[in-house]
């Protein structure tokens, strides 16, 4: 059983808490991200997964085994960590296989066999002989993939493998590690501030902001319903809109909306929220249309594959719109936008409201 339960964990070092009173459950043979900015933990909880640092207080347990207090060696997890620790005289099958020597269970041919599985998996059955010099940095880390892997532990930590990569390397490495890690059963917690790379990999994604989880979901339900104004800003390129909107008599006014919306029942009868909307969720026009709201087109920017970043402003509030194609009017000519209306979200003091 590789549930790994964190339960109420904080870790200080000194006067600083870089994990907060934490709670979360990853699931047996699932894959969670672990996913935030520089600084909010990841590492630290990570590192408390793997042994390599002891909780200040709370509880780690892996399935009903509490193993708060266990050193690595005694945890049985595999890892891969953002430098690779190689052996360059030994070759890239050796490599791999030299964590399977410690299993003294495994007969020699147990042994090959796997490493072939792995060379295969990782698609890098030409590169069995090869020495580590010889590859290039994506390749190199896929070994460090296929070791950690090899093991079949129940449970393998990856910590940031891609950011030492190449960009040309980066996409084939990631396609190789979902491919791996698509086929084991074993439960994989995967560090990444990256979050495409958390969006491709996770079965859920825990955000992490301040030492504490912010939300942990899976990857559509995290970017379709932020529970958070920090998570809808963190996630997508850019992130999404935060409209000022006001509340009176139980309707919800703002510069995105043509035509007031009726309050839900939670909110206060009076007083200031925001509307958050996703860039893409917003259809721009050059004619009015049926609920469109008229504003400036302030500037644009190209973006991959043909689609727009656009800045259309009202008045002093600014609003982010992706279009597919080239927007409908210059920069300073009139637009009109559409907001799909299933879309909008409601939130108040940085929190979601409905
Ligand atoms: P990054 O993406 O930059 O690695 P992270 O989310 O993994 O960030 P951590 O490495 O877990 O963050 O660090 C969280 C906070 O704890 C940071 O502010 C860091 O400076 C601090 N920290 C981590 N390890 C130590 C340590 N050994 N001693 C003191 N402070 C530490």
């Amino acid at each position: 059983m590789a549930e790994i339960n964190i339960d109420g964990v904080t870790k200080r070092f000194g006067t600083f808490t870089a994990v907060q009173d934490m709670d979360i459950r990853f699931a047996d043979g699932e894959v969670a991200c672990l996913l935030g900015p520089s600084g909010c933990g990841k590492t630290t909880l990570m590192r408390m997964i793997a042994g390599l640092e002891h909780p200040t207080s709370g509880r780690i347990l892996f399935g009903d085994r509490d193993v708060t207090a266990l050193p690595t060696h005694a945890r049985n997890v595999g890892m891969v960590f953002q430098y690779p620790v190689m052996y360059p005289t030994l070759s890239v099958a050796e490599n791999i296989a030299l964590p399977l020597k410690q299993d003294r269970s495994l007969s020699a041919a147990e042994r090959d066999l796997r490493v072939a599985e792995m060379l295969d998996v990782l698609d890098m059955r030409e590169h069995g002989g090869s020495f580590i010099d010889e590859l290039d940095s994506g390749n190199r880390q896929k070994v460090a993939v296929g070791r950690a892997i090899a093991r079949r532990s129940d449970i393998v930590l990856f910590d940031e493998p891609t950011t030492n990569v190449e960009v040309n390397a980066k996409l084939q490495l990631i396609r190789a590690i979902k491919t791996v890690i698509q086929r084991t059963r074993q439960t994989i917690v995967y560090v990444t501030h990256d979050q495409t790379e958390a969006m491709t990999l996770a079965d859920r994604i825990a955000l992490m902001y301040g030492g504490k989880i912010i939300q942990y979901d899976r990857p559509d339900v995290l970017y379709n319903q932020p529970l958070t104004e920090f998570g809808g800003w963190f996630l997508g390129n850019p992130g999404m809109n935060f409209v000022p909107a006001t509340v009176a008599n139980g309707q919800i006014s703002a510069p995105i909306l043509a035509e007031p919306l009726p309050a839900p029942a939670n909110l206060p009868s009076q007083g200031a929220i925001k509307i958050g909307i996703r860039p893409e969720w917003i259809a721009m026009h050059d004619t009015p249309q049926p609920g469109s709201v008229e504003g400036t087109l302030a500037d644009q920017t190209v973006g991959i594959a043909g689609r727009y970043l656009t800045r259309v402003s009202f008045g002093d509030v600014d609003v982010k719109v992706k279009t597919d194609g080239r927007p409908p009017a210059p920069i300073g000519g009139r637009v009109h936008l559409v907001p799909r209306r299933g879309r909008i979200t409601l939130y108040a003091d940085g929190n979601r409201l409905a």
